[in-house]
């Protein structure tokens, strides 16, 4: 499933299968979550995508083919690819350990054709080996939501133990069994009204579930704004305390409206996540299981992308858009 432009449905396109170059692994997808940043992309909100794209960053599949060179992989293994699909590994971020801020980075799905597809072709290490017990389509929400929902939440600093969450879709819900794991109470915002997310944020784990125009009924220690809406980072200032983080965890973001510096007083602190590190990968793919998280999917075969982009864009899921091909 190809975006030729950005504004414009998906189209099925029949081509042939790509063939792995020196260092990269050829896989067979079995399942490619759907994540926010695949709609920034096809609604044209980031800019420069490689055009035309695949779309498709929580790829979960079998090593099909191994291209030159590539030895920590055995063809037929079980492995994943995320949004990190390469770095130019001498920046300075690149040799400080933050290769999630990498000046020439490409991502899968935005840069590199991804998972949209049923082969696919990426640079063997940024590829991570998936074991455990979970099913091809239960694991591929971990490879984003939960990534990013893991940085995110270790940014909130350990004497958080109320967070709130602003937005709960598949990384919200990722969140909260970790959070929850760790002793800390999740109080979860949504679009005002919308009780179904209110009832799935309750039934994760969330101790609290309310309209995001509400104050929570305490203080909170941080929140995490998973929704693509400005005007809730003024919202989340106002409900943490004094020392507080907000941390936005998406990519893109509805302007913010000005605000009285008294809510940011306090040494309250207003800050971004951006992509993920191979470490994170490594760490949290190793915690997922001992939690454990589970994934709540929603199934859509690959040729109804577009359906499950719209489910998304309108807010009509459940947890994770999960295609299948
Ligand atoms: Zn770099
Ligand atoms: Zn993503």
């Amino acid at each position: 499933m190809i975006l030729e432009k950005p504004g414009v449905p998906l189209q099925l396109l029949e081509k042939p299968d790509p063939i792995p170059g020196q260092g990269e692994v050829q896989v067979r997808v079995s399942a490619c979550g759907v994540c926010r940043t695949d709609l920034h992309v096809v609604d044209g909100d980031l800019p420069d995508p490689k055009l035309p794209i695949i779309p498709g960053h929580e790829i979960v599949g079998t090593v099909s083919a191994l291209g030159e060179g590539v030895d920590h992989f055995e063809l037929g293994e079980r492995i994943g690819i995320p949004w990190l699909g390469r770095t130019c590994g001498s920046c300075f971020y690149c040799r400080s350990g933050l290769e999630n801020l990498c000046d020439e980075p490409g991502f899968t799905g935005y840069q590199i054709d991804g998972g949209y597809a049923d082969v696919t072709v990426a640079d063997a290490r940024f590829c991570f080996p998936l074991s455990g017990d979970y099913s091809d389509a239960e694991l591929a929400p971990l490879l984003c939501a939960g990534l990013i929902g893991y940085r995110s939440l270790s940014m909130v600093g350990n004497n958080s133990g109320r967070v709130g969450i602003y937005g709960f879709g598949a990384a919200a819900h990722i969140v909260t069994q970790l959070a929850r794991y760790q002793d800390r109470e999740v109080y979860a915002f949504t679009r005002p009204g919308d009780r179904a997310a209110q009832e799935f944020a309750l039934d994760t784990g969330a101790i609290w579930a309310g309209d995001s125009d509400r104050a929570p009924p305490n203080e909170l220690d941080a929140a995490i704004i998973f929704a693509p809406v400005g005007p809730l980072v003024p919202a989340a200032l106002r409900a943490v305390r004094k020392g507080g983080v907000v941390v936005c965890g998406g990519i893109h973001m509805s302007d913010i409206p000005s605000f009285p510096y008294r809510i940011l007083w306090g040494e309250r602190v207003i800050r971004s996540v951006a992509n993920l590190t191979r470490q994170d990968a490594k760490d949290f793919l190793e915690l997922a299981p001992r939690v454990p998280i589970r994934t709540r999917i929603e199934e859509f075969p690959l040729e109804k992308a577009n359906m499950a982009l719209d489910a998304l864009r309108t807010g009509n899921l459940t947890g994770a858009a999960v295609l299948i091909p």
